[in-house]
């Protein structure tokens, strides 16, 4: 039995406000999962919101590296990456990752959050300005709030506001932004930030966390718009999501990186990935950089779900990429719309404040190389019929 505390009274208050705001969240227990297919709590489903863009996730290749990594090495790195925990198979990773971005050099991370608070944190001295687009990754976001420059958030997308801010900035600027923003799958216009960054001195920093692995055939949205690595000095990627393992990494010049080895704290103050999940990337790393016709399946459903979508008529938002959230607005109705599709055997998450901001609900669907266009017309069919009945009682 807890003490009813002051602390725990808060805390309850605080629940109870969630809850009657239609914004109160709980993991959902995923009991079994096989590709696409999944058992949860009890029921089953297709799962249409992983950000598992390849299928790699459970991929057996994959599975067959950690497992025998793991045989080889053991389970953990025993040690932060400066103490005694930098193994092998994390230099070969590196070395993988910045050979196939085309760049000298890339840093592991345990994870993205990691990552993107850990280099903004090291870049960003007092005197500097971090500017951040207002859709932003929270791990962006917080990097930057945490920084010791100062932070100023722009308008979704809005280069020429960006522009004038900047004409008004003494000291050194720093641009972070999401390549494909997480929860509406639109693309920053990179080109343009390369093109001011370049003309105003600015350091342009790029969370490739959705697009590494699925655009640009590849190695992400730098190479997806055609800009070279200087254009993109700091690129971040991910992989927990198209790699289907998990960490993160990021990818630079030699100075940048011998940098963010002193600075990065992210980096310095914890303890480095198991050497087995290396390995396991590696595997995953191969499969992404030399199967293409994952990336070519998973276009394809793309144009599939939203030829199909606009034919029925659906909410769509304007994305190209594997993330295609259809509109809601209303954070219970997301919530019951959530409730519909699952009772149709289609595992869809609704997003709500405050990861979206208020009023911009909505249900975000992703799409994978691992589905089959008849699951995408059968996730259509059910959304068409979810989405056409009265508020309150879908289905
Ligand atoms: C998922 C995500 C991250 C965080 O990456 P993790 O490895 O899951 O911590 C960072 N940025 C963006 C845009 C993301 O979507």
């Amino acid at each position: 039995m807890s003490r009813d505390t002051a602390w725990e009274q808060r805390w309850r208050g605080a629940l109870a406000e969630r809850q009657a705001q239609g914004l109160y969240r709980r993991p959902r227990l995923l009991e079994r999962r096989d590709g696409v297919h999944a058992r949860l709590e009890g029921r089953d489903c297709l799962v249409f919101c992983s950000n598992d863009y390849l299928g790699l996730a459970d991929h057996p290749v994959i599975s067959a590296a950690l497992a025998q990594a793991a045989s080889e090495v053991g389970t953990g790195s025993g040690a932060a990456h400066l103490i005694s925990g930098h193994h092998r198979e994390h230099e070969a990773l590196e070395a993988e990752l910045a050979d196939w971005l085309g760049r000298p050099r890339a840093l592991l991370f345990s994870t993205g959050y990691m990552a993107n608070m850990g280099v903004i944190n090291a870049l960003a001295e007092p005197g500097d300005t971090v500017y951040e687009d207002v859709l932003n990754h929270a791990s962006l976001l917080d990097g930057g709030w945490l920084s010791r420059g100062r932070m100023q958030r722009y308008a979704h997308g809005d280069v020429a506001a960006l522009d004038a801010a900047l004409a008004q900035t003494s000291g050194r600027a720093l641009i972070a932004t999401d390549a494909v923003f997480s929860m509406d799958g639109d693309l920053a216009p990179l080109p343009a930030l390369a093109e001011l960054a370049a003309r105003r001195e600015a350091l342009l920093v790029v969370d490739d966390a959705h697009g590494f692995g699925v655009l640009g055939n590849g190695p992400g949205s730098v190479a997806h718009f055609g800009l070279t690595p200087d254009q993109v000095p700091v690129y971040i990627g991910t992989l927990g999501k198209a790699l289907g393992t998990f960490g993160a990494f990021v990818a630079g010049s030699e100075t940048l990186i011998d940098y963010l080895i002193q600075r990065a704290r992210t980096y310095i103050y914890t303890t480095a990935p198991p050497p087995a999940l290396a390995a396991a990337t590696r595997a995953a790393l191969g499969l992404a950089r030399h199967d293409t016709w994952r990336r070519e399946h998973l276009v394809d459903l793309v144009a599939r779900f939203r030829d199909g979508a606009r034919r029925l008529g659906l909410p769509l938002m304007a994305s190209d990429t594997p993330i295609q959230p259809l509109w809601v607005g209303d954070a219970a109705r997301a919530m019951a719309l959530g409730a519909a599709l699952l009772e149709a055997g289609y595992w869809v998450t609704p997003i709500r404040p405050p990861t979206v901001p208020p009023g911009t609900a909505r249900l975000r669907i992703t799409l994978t190389a691992a589905h089959t266009p008849a699951q995408v017309e059968g996730l259509l069919g059910a959304l068409a019929r979810c989405l056409d009945a009265p508020a309150g009682a879908p289905g």
